[in-house]
């Protein structure tokens, strides 16, 4: 997030790729002194995240697509939502991990990097050419020596076949809305006071380019990319409306216009099938369940349809940074150990992450 049109700026979001950086001082020493010599006057310098020790803020719209680090596949710009559900999961070395819905791959690839590229990352994808740019990031972060493309539907996969024994963690990062990637992107064209929170704030005025737009960021789930075409987009001039949706409103929960609920509705089928399905690995320790949407239809909701059968097979809810503020909608017990991005207020686009570990099992943070 952070392009043209931002009421909210966010930082220009770097994670340092441990497998070819493995020190990530030297990126941060490389990255202000870019910083020196293309802004002297500005006193801003490279920040290190709280929550992911190799991801880097930078100012606002640095221009860093051309930088050696990044060019080499040293470094990879992608923001701090993006960096959390492979944080979360946490995956140790020597794992067999599946990412469900991989491509393009950032995560893909920063599960390689925890992972210090020992053990397997089975990447599936439906779609043949976003894999084929899964299967470029993997070559140029290095990672693609423990990454297996695998071009087909992740429904179609038999959790059970032995093939899939070894299989520790999953994660799961389905299509969705991208709701929170359009607050930042079409954010200059809602009444202010539907923005106040950030979350579900979407309006009746954003229109269907808008809506495609999303839906195109969601997919790519790459920061920086879209934001020409979605400058683009948000030119539609389709009504503004500030009448009260429909829907049903709840805690914390904001409605859904009615073409917005039409939209959602297949996807958050879609979403509760994909984990429902991502939870039959038999040996599964650790599973994350991530979308980049702010809407409870696609999130919390997912995440409640699916406690049984988390329960079933001896998962449960945890919390993976403790340290954070801001938590799941209050939509039932539990809901404070999910994890929420506000695109206004965090300095990220709005995402939402779920962590189920295996019970009795350490719980959230690992070392
Ligand atoms: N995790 C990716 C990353 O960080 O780069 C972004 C994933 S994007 C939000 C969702 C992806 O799911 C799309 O690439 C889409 O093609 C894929 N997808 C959708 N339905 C699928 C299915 N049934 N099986 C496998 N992949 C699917």
């Amino acid at each position: 997030g952070g392009g043209a049109g931002a009421a909210v700026p966010h930082p220009r979001w770097v994670r340092v790729n441990t497998l070819k950086c493995a020190d990530v001082d030297e990126a941060v020493r490389q990255l202000d002194e870019h910083l020196r010599t293309t802004s002297p006057s500005s006193a801003s310098a490279v920040q290190r995240d709280d929550l992911v020790p190799y991801l880097l803020a930078l100012p606002p719209g640095t221009a860093l697509h051309d930088h050696p680090l990044v060019a080499a596949g040293r470094a990879v710009l992608q923001s701090k939502a993006s960096c959390l559900p492979a944080a979360a999961l946490a995956p140790q070395p020597g794992w067999t991990v599946v990412d469900a819905c991989a491509a393009p791959g950032n995560k893909t690839t920063q599960l390689a990097a925890i992972m210090g590229n020992k053990g397997r990352v089975i990447a599936f994808d439906k779609d043949p050419q976003r894999l084929a740019r899964l299967r470029a990031n993997a070559a140029l972060t290095g990672a693609e020596r423990c990454i297996e493309a695998r071009c087909g539907d992740f429904l179609a996969a038999d959790p059970t076949a032995p093939e899939f024994a070894q299989v520790r963690a999953v994660l799961l990062d389905p299509s969705c809305s991208g709701s929170g990637t359009t607050f930042t992107r079409m954010d200059h064209l809602l009444p202010s006071h539907r923005r106040q929170g950030g979350q579900a704030a979407r309006g009746q005025g954003e229109g269907k380019a808008a809506a495609q737009a999303a839906a195109q960021a969601a997919e790519d789930d790459e920061d920086e990319e879209q934001e020409e075409e979605d400058d683009e987009a948000a030119s539609d001039g389709s009504e503004k409306g500030d009448d009260a949706p429909g829907g049903e409103a709840g805690p914390g929960r904001a409605p859904l216009d009615p073409a917005e609920a039409a939209r959602v509705a297949p996807l958050a089928r879609f979403q509760a099938a994909a984990l429902a399905h991502a939870l039959r690995f038999p040996g599964l320790q650790r599973l994350v369940y991530s979308t980049c949407s702010v809407h409870a239809e696609e999130n919390e909701d997912v995440v409640a349809g699916a406690l049984a059968a988390a329960e079933a097979a001896g998962l449960e809810l945890a919390d993976p940074f403790p340290t954070w503020h801001r938590r799941g909608l209050p939509l039932f017990p539990g809901a404070e150990k999910l994890i929420r991005t506000d695109a206004y207020q965090d300095g990220t686009d709005g995402f939402f992450v779920a962590l189920f570990v295996r019970k009795g099992a350490e719980g959230g943070q690992q070392e």
